[in-house]
């Protein structure tokens, strides 16, 4: 059959014909399937080793993605969780962006410490300082790009072709770009990892994470087993609202990178604010990587300093009524949230920097509530 496009598969992929015909896969809640009467096992045995629902929606992400394998977690961290304990190993380095989810820090900085991992933060907006960055223990570079919440772009080209020559592994967080804006196992990415609490869920009402990848090497093959023996596995609920949810994600995200790049250029030239952070901004340092490498769009993340203090930033959030102050991203309402007051013991963001996650509603409705809002 003629390649489909992402639109398409993200109805139809990992479609299953019921007994019964189902035009939609009923939600297969048994923990548990009999045994054939010599003790032998059908397809599925348990459901934290395989569900019916979860296979489903990781054929559906694989067929997204294009690529060969697709591993659902219970959330991205446990995504995140599940890379490093298969592909770290005990006294080796990893190298991570300065700008990164503040998760993926803390999680190298209490339990990764105990194996002695030692990470190296760095600015990958320059390829260069990846390189300098390698040590002879260096086990895997660990890119986020664009990053939370700073909006960093990574050469993905660049870091990976690094990456190959010295023998490393590499990841991409590519949850702020999704696989509609940002190809990364064609770019030779080992894995590319989400949490699909956000776009892929859109509605934010399920945890969620997955791996990908294209390797099938014994590596590879041991992220499916601490899948099934770790069990942080979605359940088949989640996994059926998710499958659900996925049908609508390209429109989604278009609709919504389209109100993002509105917005960012009306508050690009807003005088109460200092700066905007927005690849989609030729004013970006780093915009010609953006329009290199991401595809149908910026993403729908748009970072600002407004003029100021933390008092004023927050003055801002409080005054808005559509977007709702509140953590997380890609859902289809929008959320404005004020990094620091999240980001724990070691805040990487300054004081007066929001981030806003950029919604579906209608456009003129949005700039209107930011426009009083910075009155
Ligand atoms: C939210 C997020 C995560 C963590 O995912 P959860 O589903 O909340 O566990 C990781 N990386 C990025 C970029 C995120 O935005």
């Amino acid at each position: 059959m003629k390649k489909q496009h992402i639109q398409t598969l993200a109805v139809h992929a990992g479609e299953t014909k019921g007994k019964n015909k189902d035009i939609i896969q009923p939600i297969h809640l048994s923990t548990t399937f009999e045994r054939n009467e010599d003790g032998t096992t059908g397809e599925y045995i348990y459901t934290r080793g395989e569900n019916p629902n979860r296979i489903a929606v990781e054929q559906k992400l694989a067929q997204i993605e294009g690529a060969k394998t697709a591993i659902a977690f219970a959330s991205g961290m446990a995504a995140i969780n599940a890379l490093f304990d298969t592909l770290l190993e005990p006294n080796c380095h990893i190298i991570i962006p300065d700008d990164c989810y503040h998760g993926t820090r803390q999680l190298l900085d209490t339990f990764f410490k105990r194996w002695n991992v030692t990470t190296n933060r760095i600015d990958m907006t320059e390829a260069t300082h990846v390189e300098k960055a390698i040590q002879p223990n260096t086990k895997l570079i660990w890119i986020e790009t664009p990053s939370n919440p700073q909006l960093k772009i990574t050469d993905l080209e660049a870091v990976i072709s690094i990456a190959k020559k010295n023998n490393i592994l590499t990841v991409c967080d590519n949850t702020f770009a999704t696989p509609l804006a940002q190809k990364t196992i064609q770019n030779g990415i080992d894995y590319v990892m989400y949490s699909s609490t956000k776009f892929f869920s859109g509605h934010s009402d399920i945890l969620g994470g997955v791996v990908l990848t294209n390797k099938e090497d014994e590596l590879s093959q041991s992220i499916r087993t601490y899948q099934k023996m770790a069990g942080a596995v979605p359940s088949p609920f989640d996994c059926w609202l998710l499958n659900r949810s996925l049908a609508t994600f390209p429109l989604r995200f278009r609709a919504q990178s389209d109100n993002a790049i509105t917005i960012a250029n009306f508050l690009s030239t807003h005088p109460s604010i200092e700066k905007v952070f927005f690849p989609g901004l030729a004013s970006h340092e780093n915009h010609h990587i953006a329009k290199k490498q991401m595809q149908n769009g910026f993403g729908t993340i748009v970072s600002i300093l407004v003029k100021g203090n933390q008092e004023n930033a927050l003055a801002f959030t409080n005054k808005l009524h559509i977007f709702k102050h509140a953590t997380s991203l890609g859902g289809v309402e929008s959320l404005v949230e004020h990094r620091r007051s999240v980001e724990g013991t070691n805040p990487i963001s300054p004081e007066n920097l929001i981030r806003l996650s950029i919604g579906i509603e209608y456009i003129d409705d949005l700039l209107s509530d930011l426009k009083q809002a910075l009155e």
